[in-house]
This record gives structure tokens, C-alpha cells and sequence, in this order.
């Protein structure tokens, strides 16, 4: 069984999945604010914040679950979803576990809402991981399934070591973070899928317990501010964020703010955690919103968690359907090795890097590492924020 042996400082009486951070300052009460993400859980000593894997110790924050996984898994990339970046290409995927959201629709709760005990039966570092995300024929790692910004460290050291071992980055996150996090976080991820929630703050204060203008924030300094390749997934949720005047107005704002060529990725919800109270999306909602996007001047949008092979084709300015999709499977690829459709020559926005990969639809869990000692319950006091 193989240790993780974290690069960062290990604080005195810490097990081996705990490191130091930067992201914490002192207030004159006596706690100490995390300054990760707008949340910004004040802690006295032993406490954990909302997220769960960042806690109070000395005079720090610390993050306690660094190389512990959920598990880890080779998925398609269009999974993430990103459909304009190596498109075809397997991409080794993994999160830990805790979240700094707190959605009532969560559709990964159990990984989100876990204490780690429950879920993080699987550790690797971050060399052992992305050598064995490129023995295994993997593009590039994704840091998925919970948000990126609470486990920051163990991301960013991964994302060094596989872009080391000549592969990509990506984060699937909500977006909701920090100004300097964020700065650090996404320095080095070479892709991200940004989940807009919805495009009303009433939403995201009562369903999500957080604020769209942050995360909207986090969208322009992605599109503007970095190469980050970046594409924008919204579940829809029947009755609650999937009005004509709200998909209306995101689009409407997407279109302006971050230009046409973003790519967008409608989904579908199924109930879950504390919303099961509330139906399926009905294809038709998908259909329907990705109609008023089009209209909207949206170049690339998409259907998602549904078979509909027309609304998940990329199509060329020239009408040339480029990549036709089928859920996961591509079944006609009309791009070139460098990115340009091959009627045309036009570029397709995205990152392409040779042909398409033939991964399918294929989701394959695999194991890295045992862990090197059986994690405790914790003995910490409960969340505060
Ligand atoms: S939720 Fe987690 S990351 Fe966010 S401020 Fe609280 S402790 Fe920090």
C-alpha cells in the first residue's frame, strides 16, 4: 500500500491528507476566515467549514482531505461536459469529497454531502496519479464529481503533475470562489465546465445557498482574463430555473458578456436529495431552451443526459455537421488534426490536438493506490460558517 507523501507542509500532529494553506486570515475575535470562497466559514479551533474538508487548526486553515479520492474513473471527456476539447479522448476523473454549495437539487450528493469516512476509500498523490492517467491513454485528468475549490491544493498539485507527464487539466466546477483562488486555482487547468446554476440570485440564495453575480464573475475572468478553454453546463429544473425569460436572459447575457462562441450545455435533471418531490426534465424543456440560446446568437449549444443526436452536433458556420454526437459517442468527426472543419476550413473554437480519440461511451472505475491507513471519524465540532 502506497502513502501519499504531499510537497506541501504537513501541520505538527496532522495526518498524511492534511496540508497547510494560504487561503485564511485572522479576525479580531479570535477565529479565522477561510478566504477560499465567498462563503468565507469563520472558525475556531477544530471547527470545519461548510465544505467539510477545510477546518480550523492552530492558526490556520487546513485541508484535510489532500490525495483522498471517491475514486477514480475513466470517463469520456464529453462527460464533464465539454464537447470542443479533445473531443473522443479519455480523461482520468476524480473528486474527494464535500462541497462549498449546498444545492437542494445536488445529483451528487452523496459524494458532496458525505463526511469523508463515508467516501474516501481510494488516495494517490499526485505523480502516481497522472502517471497512471497516461499509462492508461488519458488526455487529461479532471477534478469532477465535487468542486475543485475545496480540495484547491490537491488539484493544483495534480494538474502540475499531469500537465509534468504531458497531459491537460480540467475542473468541473460551480464557480464560486475567490478572487485569489481562483487566480491560483486556474493558473493550472487547461479546461473547465462552469455550472450556472440558474441566472437569478432569488435561485441561487434559496435552492443553492450562494450568488450568481460570483459566479458570473468567475465566468468573465475564465473567458477574458485566462486560456482556459471554457464551456457552461445548466441543469434545468422543472418549475425553477427553466422559464423562457430566464434561459432568455442567461443567454442574453452569455452572448454579451462572454461572446457567442462559449459553448453551452442544457442538461437534464432527475430527482435527487432534496428535491424529489420534482419530475424529470422533459426532452422537450431541453429542446426548447437550446431553441431560445440559438436564437439568442448562441453559436454552440447542447442537449445533454438525453439521446438527441441533433442537439448534440457541432455544426459549422457552413452548415457542415462536424461532430455528430450521440450521447457520449461520436459518429461522424468532420474537424481536422488541428481544429477546422474539413468542408470549409473555418476554425472551430475549442482545443483539438490530432484525431479524435475513440473512447466512446465508456466509464471504466479503476485503482490507483490503497490508502495508506483507514481514516478515522472525525472528532471535529460541527460545521459553522
Ligand atoms: S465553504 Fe470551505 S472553501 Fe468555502 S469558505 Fe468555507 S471552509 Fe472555505
Amino acid at each position: 500500500m502506497a502513502a501519499v507523501t504531499p510537497s506541501r507542509p504537513i501541520p505538527a500532529g496532522a495526518d498524511e491528507y492534511t496540508v497547510g494553506t494560504v487561503y485564511h486570515r485572522a479576525l479580531d475575535d479570535g477565529r479565522i476566515e477561510c478566504t477560499v470562497c465567498p462563503r468565507a466559514c469563520r472558525l475556531r479551533e477544530g471547527q470545519r467549514g461548510l465544505c467539510f474538508v477545510r477546518a480550523r487548526s492552530g492558526d490556520q486553515i487546513v485541508l484535510t482531505s489532500y490525495g483522498r479520492s471517491s475514486g477514480f474513473c475513466v470517463d469520456p471527456i464529453e462527460k464533464k461536459p465539454l464537447n470542443h476539447f479533445l473531443p473522443g479522448s479519455p480523461v482520468l476523473s476524480f473528486g474527494t469529497a464535500g462541497c462549498n454549495l449546498a444545492c437542494r437539487f445536488c445529483q451528487n450528493w452523496d459524494i458532496s454531502k458525505s463526511r469523508e469516512i463515508d467516501t474516501l476509500s481510494s488516495a494517490a498523490g499526485p505523480e502516481a496519479l497522472a502517471a497512471e492517467a497516461a499509462r492508461l491513454g488519458c488526455r487529461s485528468i479532471a477534478f469532477t464529481y465535487n468542486d475543485p475549490t475545496v480540495f484547491l491544493e490537491y488539484a493544483v498539485d495534480c494538474a502540475a503533475a499531469a500537465r509534468a507527464a504531458g497531459l491537460r487539466a480540467v475542473a468541473v466546477s460551480a464557480g464560486y470562489i475567490n478572487a485569489g483562488a481562483r487566480r491560483e486555482l486556474y493558473a493550472h487547468m487547461d479546461a473547465a465546465n462552469i455550472d450556472l446554476k440558474a441566472f437569478t440570485e432569488a435561485f441561487y440564495e434559496k435552492v443553492a445557498f450562494a450568488s450568481l453575480s460570483k459566479v458570473l464573475d468567475t465566468l468573465e475572468y475564465l473567458v477574458h482574463g485566462t486560456d482556459v478553454w471554457t464551456e457552461i453546463t445548466t441543469l434545468l429544473i422543472p418549475g425553477h430555473n427553466d422559464s423562457d425569460a430566464e434561459i432568455a436572459a442567461e443567454c442574453a447575457w452569455i452572448a454579451e458578456h462572454l461572446g457567442p462562441e462559449v459553448p453551452l450545455h442544457f442538461t437534464a435533471f432527475h430527482p435527487d436529495f432534496k428535491m424529489r418531490d420534482v419530475p424529470p426534465t422533459p426532452p422537450a424543456t431541453l429542446r426548447r431552451a437550446r431553441r431560445i440560446a440559438l436564437d439568442a446568437g448562441l453559436r454552440f449549444v447542447y442537449t445533454g443526459n438525453v439521446h438527441d443526436p441533433e442537439g448534440q452536433t457541432t455544426t459549422c458556420a457552413c452548415g457542415e455537421a462536424l461532430i455528430v454526437r450521440d450521447w457520449y459517442r461520436i459518429d461522424r468527426y468532420a474537424v481536422s488534426d488541428s481544429g477546422q472543419c474539413t468542408a470549409c476550413g473555418a476554425r472551430l473554437p475549442g482545443v483539438f490536438d490530432g484525431p479524435a480519440g475513440d473512447w466512446g461511451p465508456r466509464r471504466q472505475p479503476i485503482r490507483i493506490a490503497a490508502p495508506s491507513k483507514t481514516p478515522t471519524p472525525s472528532e471535529h465540532p460541527a460545521p459553522t460558517s
